[in-house]
């Protein structure tokens, strides 16, 4: 069996909501998948102590430099992550096509993954448009507290 998530994330790594925030923000999410046709397996905020990666599962395998276009494997940046594990507050690199100064948490990746402190997780959500369109992420962000993006995550 596989699961599709919805990761909702702050739009800088190390933001957190207070709890109240969020759970409001987790019920702001819930009321996006009720409704006929509309379903989801869970929704819940998840706080980490510290910044990790919010990966897409199978989804992102490659990301574009935008100094010099060269296509990188995702693996490169699983290295990183593996090699900085709980000191992903620094997201600095310089890349190993040209070596430009890029920051893990906005690079061109194919499938949009990110880096965060905090997220709410949807999973197995059903409806007939399945992500957040602009105006929910506009939503969920104002009761969170902060702008929010999505990853969309396989696995
Ligand atoms: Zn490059």
């Amino acid at each position: 069996m596989s699961d599709n998530w919805i990761r909702l994330i702050p739009t800088s790594p190390s933001w957190q909501p207070d709890p109240a925030a969020a759970e409001s923000a987790v019920e702001c999410v819930l009321g996006l998948f009720t409704g006929s046709g509309a379903s989801v397996g869970d929704v819940e905020a998840r706080f980490q102590d510290e910044i990790t990666l919010i990966d897409s599962g199978v989804n992102t395998a490659s990301f574009t430099c935008a100094a010099c276009s060269t296509v990188t494997e995702v693996d490169w940046v699983f290295t990183i992550v593996d090699e900085r594990s709980d000191r992903l507050s620094d997201l600095d690199v310089h890349l190993p096509c040209c070596g430009a100064g890029a920051n893990l948490d906005n690079l061109d990746y194919d499938w949009p993954m990110g880096f965060a402190r905090f997220e709410i997780a949807v999973l197995n959500a059903s409806r007939a448009r399945y992500e957040l369109d602009g105006s929910e992420l506009r939503e969920v962000g104002e009761v969170l507290g902060h702008p929010v993006r999505q990853v969309l995550a396989h696995y």
